[in-house]
């Protein structure tokens, strides 16, 4: 199976081509039809099985077909990961598969000055890359809202329980608008996190690698 045959536009194309990836993972190849359909998706996999461009593949296709019409930038897809450098690493993956797209993204993370942070989402993002604590401070202080939200990632859903996370995705998701495409992701399935998926899924598909 080749990329080429998961209809996947050819910006994209390119740009995986450029990365020197040729053939899909199994995640890749169950997810991305899946996502490209507008159906949720409940994703039991772990990092390391190309999880990351099983969401951001069909994401940044989804978004490069329905342009806005007023060329705005919204925050129109909203990851929220557990861990900094998770964070930075799906920005990474974003920017590295979507630089033929012309789409934005950045990454917000605490534990550092949020002025570069704050400056870069006045700036305007289409998809932005977040963990839980510093995604609702910024947004408590009124520096973003996720009121155009299309497609929402909830990554690493189980880590987010164990580090004690849940409340904030939990105050996110109130934010979120309910007509949306929901992406959860998590490498376990404790009781805990499959109440929490049945909340935001609406008839997901499952993916299990
Ligand atoms: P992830 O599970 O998303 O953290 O990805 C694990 C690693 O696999 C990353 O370094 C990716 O760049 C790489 N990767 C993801 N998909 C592919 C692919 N289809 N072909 C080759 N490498 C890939």
């Amino acid at each position: 199976m080749q990329f080429e045959s998961l209809n996947i536009i050819e910006p994209i194309l390119l740009a995986l081509r450029e990365e020197g990836y040729s053939t899909p993972t199994p995640i890749q190849a169950e997810a991305i039809p899946i996502v490209l359909q507008g159906i949720d998706l409940l994703g039991c996999a772990q990092t390391g099985t190309g999880k990351t461009a099983a969401f951001a593949i069909p994401i940044l296709q989804i978004l490069s077909e329905n342009k806005l019409v007023d060329k705005s930038r919204k925050i129109r897809s909203l990851i929220v990961t557990p861990t900094r450098e998770l964070a930075i690493q799906i920005g990474e993956s974003f920017k590295a598969y979507g630089r033929h797209t012309g789409l934005t993204n950045t990454v917000i993370f605490g534990g550092v000055n949020q002025n570069p942070q704050t400056a870069s989402l006045l700036r305007g993002v289409d998809i932005l890359v977040a963990t839980p604590g510093r995604l609702l401070d910024l947004m408590n202080q009124g520096h973003l809202h996720l009121r155009d939200v299309e497609i929402l990632v909830l990554d690493e859903a189980d880590r987010m329980l164990d580090m004690g996370f849940i409340h904030d995705v939990k105050k996110i998701l109130a934010h979120l608008p309910k007509k949306k495409q929901s992406l959860f992701f998590s490498a376990t399935m404790p009781p805990e996190i499959v109440k929490l998926a049945a909340t935001i899924l609406h008839n997901p598909s499952k993916v299990s690698v």
